[in-house]
């Protein structure tokens, strides 16, 4: 399957990705930035072979300025370093860059970016792929599929296999690692945390059969 994903606006010239967190940093594309601590950035290698995209920063990664620092993050590390990953391979990042939330009382509620949001943000993930240009892409979630397919597609229709990007490289959609946060059975959190590992191993095999 080959999805092609059109470009309402004419992308910015922005050539490294220095210049892409100066210039996501400005970003007033939607709303989400009128209540955001900070946008966050993506992080990791220049050129990594593997990007992961999740949703979007939670309550500490927009006050760290820094993608998956929370309990979602300490997952992801974990399930990546038992996929035997190489953490230095691995650029993570989110399909939208600003924390959208709910105050209720002093905390503050994770609210699910709507159509528009990730569709206005996708410009940002597009530009990250362009520069670091990864092999394979993990869509972690159902935001990230939606932001990276163009359309909502069903997380359990396409899990586990490789779909082309029009742009390039390949992308694999998964569960988001925050998913495992909310089992309360531990029998089922294991298994599910299994299949998590088994979807980032076929990662980690389809880069060495590609060595
Ligand atoms: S969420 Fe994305 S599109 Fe919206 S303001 Fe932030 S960086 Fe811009």
């Amino acid at each position: 399957m080959l999805l092609v994903r059109d470009m309402a606006d004419e992308r910015p010239d922005i050539q490294s990705l220095k210049a892409l967190r100066e210039a996501e940093a400005g970003c007033t594309r939607c709303p989400l930035y009128k209540n955001a601590t900070q946008v966050v950035p993506g992080e990791g290698p220049a050129h990594a072979r593997i990007m992961m995209v999740g949703e979007q920063p939670g309550d500490q990664e927009d006050l760290a300025g820094k993608p998956f620092v929370g309990p979602a993050g300490r997952v992801l590390d974990r399930a990546i370093a038992d996929a035997g990953i190489d953490r230095k391979l691995v650029f993570v990042t989110n399909a939208v860059k600003h924390f959208k939330f709910e105050p209720r009382g002093k905390r503050r509620l994770h609210k699910r970016p709507n159509a528009h949001e990730i569709d206005r943000c996708h410009w940002w993930l597009d530009i990250e792929k362009t520069l670091v240009k990864p092999e394979i892409v993990v869509a972690l979630g159902a935001t990230a599929v939606r932001s990276i397919a163009g359309k909502p597609l069903a997380v359990g229709k396409i899990r586990g296999r490789f779909i082309a990007m029009a742009t390039g490289g390949r992308f694999l959609a998964t569960i988001h690692p925050s998913y495992l946060l909310r089992i309360q059975d531990e029998a089922d959190k294991h298994k599910q945390y299994r299949m998590f590992v088994d979807d980032l191993v076929r990662c980690r095999e389809a880069l060495e059969h590609a060595a």
